[in-house]
Formats: structure tokens, C-alpha cells, sequence
């Protein structure tokens, strides 16, 4: 039987009983169907996992006895940015679902010139508190104890204001003329950070392309096929895990890490 993983926004101390916020109590009374005594582990994002036990269910309230923590590493050693031009409808949501699952380390949500979505400043925090919901739960299911850091919306040329000077920078482009499996990497070790940017359904227009290369971002492209937003982010992110991160089985910083468990 898989543990049941709870996120919590706040302290935990092994030793304490913890009643669980209402959102989560009903999960686990109602969804769950959670019983005295019943396995669970919390997490908050500081890196360790509790291993705790409930300790009651009196309808939709649950109190949870924290267990001894233990600090589980299951983030990749690449810090890998996912810059990504807000694509239509609800393909955001899957993004940053699929990206949590896969290691992403932030997420900057972006309005480019040719992005269909246009996000007020009234609906942004509402649309960020969403999306750091998902990844809550894509965390929860996938064992991470780490949240990624999901940015509040802004446009393309914000961003790139802002952006400094470290790491390696990479622009996802159909029209690329590298491959990716043929970009000569000039690091004899793995980076370890890669900001990796991918464009709306329209793709970049010419001169935000021009501003990528001039902050740094070495145009790329994935294999012979134009591939939709929300596919190209989670193929680019794939190859980078596989190329340098933890989906890895060698490369330049030798093979990856194994999960403690
Ligand atoms: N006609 C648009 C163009 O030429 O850019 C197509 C845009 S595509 C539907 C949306 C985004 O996904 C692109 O801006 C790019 O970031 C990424 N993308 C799609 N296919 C790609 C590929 N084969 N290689 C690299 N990036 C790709």
C-alpha cells in the first residue's frame, strides 16, 4: 500500500499533535477514508519527511501524531528554470503538474508578444495560488520534499530585465539550427543550473527571439517535428534530466544519484 503523503504550510516537530487544516482533514477523512492509527507521512518543503501516524478522525477534523523526521533528497542536481510563454485554456495546470513530477526547480510563468492568454494584475495571484496548489499535490504524489518555486506571471521583457548573468541558457526554437543531441556543451562537468525558455502556440516572434540571444539563451532544437507548447516543455525538461539531471545513468558528472528509500 502506498503512504499517504500530506503536504503542511507550516512548522512540524516530532512529538506534537497535529490537527490537520479542514482542506486536508476532509481529504483524508472523506477521499482517503483514513482510520485511527492509519500511516501517514507529512512533509512542508524543508527537505525532511515525518513519519506519523493519525491519531484521530472525528468526522471532517483529524489529528495527526509528527513522527521522527528524516531528511530525503529525491530533487535533481541541476537547478533547472522553466521559463514558459502561457499557453491557452488549462495547459498550464498540466505543465506544471508534469514539470513538479519531473524535478523541475522553478517555474516563471510568461506573457510573450504572440501569448493568447492575457493575465490581469487582479488575476495573477489567483492564478499563481492555483498553480503552487498543483505542484503542492504533484509534490505529495511524487514524493518530493522540495517545492518548486512557482514565480507570479510577467512579461517576456520583464523577465529578461531581471534575469542577471549566471547559468546556462537554452531557447527551445523549431527553427533552431542545432539539435539538441548535437549542441556542443562546453562544460566538461554537468551545469548546475539551466534556465530553459519555450514559447506560446505561435511561438517567439523574431525580436524577443533576438533579446533571448543577446541575455544569453543558445537557440536549440528537439528532434525533426513541431511539437505543441505543453509537449516541447516536458520533452525539453526530459532531455536536460536525462542529459544532465537525475534521469541520467551517466554523463558528465558520472551516474545519478539513487533514491535513499
Ligand atoms: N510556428 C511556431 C514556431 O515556429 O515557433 C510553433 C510554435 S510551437 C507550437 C510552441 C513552442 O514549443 C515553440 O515556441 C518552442 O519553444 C517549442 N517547440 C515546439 N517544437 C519544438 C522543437 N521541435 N524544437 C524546439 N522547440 C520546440
Amino acid at each position: 500500500m502506498r503512504l499517504t503523503r500530506l503536504y503542511v504550510d507550516g512548522p512540524l516537530a516530532s512529538g506534537d499533535l497535529l490537527q490537520l487544516p479542514a482542506t486536508a482533514a476532509a481529504h483524508v477523512a472523506r477521499v482517503l477514508r483514513a482510520r485511527d492509527g492509519d500511516p501517514v507521512v507529512l512533509f512542508n518543503g524543508d527537505g525532511r519527511e515525518y513519519e506519523s501516524r493519525i491519531e484521530t478522525v472525528r468526522g471532517t477534523r483529524v489529528a495527526v501524531a509528527i513522527g521522527a523526521a528524516r531528511t530525503v533528497d529525491r530533487e535533481s542536481p541541476v537547478a533547472l528554470t522553466l521559463m514558459q510563454c502561457l499557453p491557452r485554456g488549462d495547459r498550464m495546470d498540466w505543465i506544471v503538474q508534469k514539470a513538479t513530477e519531473l524535478g523541475v526547480t522553478r517555474i516563471v510563468p510568461l506573457v510573450s508578444r504572440r501569448s493568447v492568454v492575457k493575465i490581469t494584475a487582479g488575476q495573477a495571484d489567483a492564478k499563481t495560488a492555483h498553480w503552487r496548489a498543483i505542484a503542492v499535490a504533484a509534490c505529495e504524489q511524487s514524493g518530493r520534499n522540495r517545492m518548486p518555486t512557482i514565480d507570479a506571471p510577467r512579461s517576456l521583457d520583464e523577465h529578461l530585465g531581471a534575469i542577471g548573468s549566471a547559468g546556462t541558457r537554452l531557447v527551445f526554437d523549431p527553427d533552431a539550427v542545432p539539435y539538441a543531441a548535437d549542441v556542443a556543451w562546453e562544460h566538461a562537468t554537468a551545469p548546475i543550473a539551466i534556465d530553459f525558455a519555450v514559447g506560446p502556440e505561435g511561438g517567439f516572434d523574431p525580436r524577443e527571439l533576438d533579446g533571448l540571444r543577446i541575455a544569453g539563451f543558445r537557440g536549440v532544437r528537439l528532434g525533426p517535428r513541431v511539437l505543441r507548447t505543453e509537449t516541447a516543455a516536458i520533452a525539453a525538461l526530459v532531455w536536460l534530466q536525462t542529459r544532465f539531471g537525475d534521469l541520467r545513468d551517466a554523463g558528465p558528472a558520472g551516474p545519478a544519484a539513487r533514491d535513499p528509500r
